[in-house]
């Protein structure tokens, strides 16, 4: 099975670009972004978002899969499709910070590679290519400036009519970003293969084409 591992920080894009070029290469598109946002969403509805020895209790008691309708990723909690539950800011700061937590990262484990043994994929995170699937056979780190990432967030969030304030989303990025790269386990970095892909001063298009290219490089 050919994997490719696309890793980077929160709102670089990583999401749409990879979604797009899966489609054009019929590659399954797996964002392992949406399993720690489900785990959130879990500890958020039982009011223990935060507290990591609840946290860590309630993985044995729940069910996290994920389904490709049509091509189309689909995350369910015990049964219940939370796809577009799982979009919102709160939840993205509690995935940020469920992640930290090293047996919630296991927990996680096995249903990602499990998915890429069995298909071709292009699987979205930030440890693939360093823990997830240390053999991909491509590995890209994809990233923006924070200022730039906000402002694509900060488009995205206003096209759904949710009212944000950009400084707001600007400190949500910064602070993401620190989490996700101070933490102890699976910081976020490029691996030492990885090939690093600016995607600040490239439109959505020149991205999907820029990761394409380097996939049909590299296979
Ligand atoms: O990619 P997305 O913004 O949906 O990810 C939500 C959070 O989940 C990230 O801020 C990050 O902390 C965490 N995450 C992770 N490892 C992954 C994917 C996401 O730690 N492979």
């Amino acid at each position: 099975m050919i994997n490719v591992a696309i890793d980077g920080p929160a709102g670089a894009g990583k999401s749409t670009v990879a979604k797009a070029a899966a489609k054009e290469l019929g590659y399954i598109y797996v964002d392992t972004g949406a399993l720690y946002r489900t785990v959130a969403l879990g500890a958020q509805r039982k009011g223990f978002l935060g507290d990591t020895d609840k946290i860590i209790d309630m993985l044995s008691d729940i069910n996290v899969e994920l389904k490709y309708i049509d091509g189309v990723q689909a995350v369910f909690l015990n049964g219940e499709d939370v796809s577009s539950l799982i979009r919102t800011p709160e939840i993205s700061m509690g995935a940020s910070a469920v992640s930290a937590i090293p047996k919630v990262r296991e927990f996680l484990l096995d249903l990602q590679r499990d998915i890429a043994k069995k298909n071709n994929v292009i699987m979205d995170g930030r440890d693939i290519a360093t823990v997830v699937l240390p053999d991909a056979k491509v590995k890209i780190f994809l990233f923006a400036s924070p200022e730039c990432r906000a402002k694509r967030r900060y488009d995205e969030l206003i096209e759904k009519g949710e009212s944000v304030m950009f400084e707001d989303v600007l400190a949500d990025v910064n602070q993401r970003d620190y989490q996700d790269s101070h933490r102890e386990i699976a910081p976020l970095k490029p691996s030492e293969e990885s090939i690093m892909l600016d995607t600040s001063e490239l439109n959505l298009e020149e991205s999907i084409q820029a990761v394409i290219n380097i996939v049909k490089e590299n296979i």
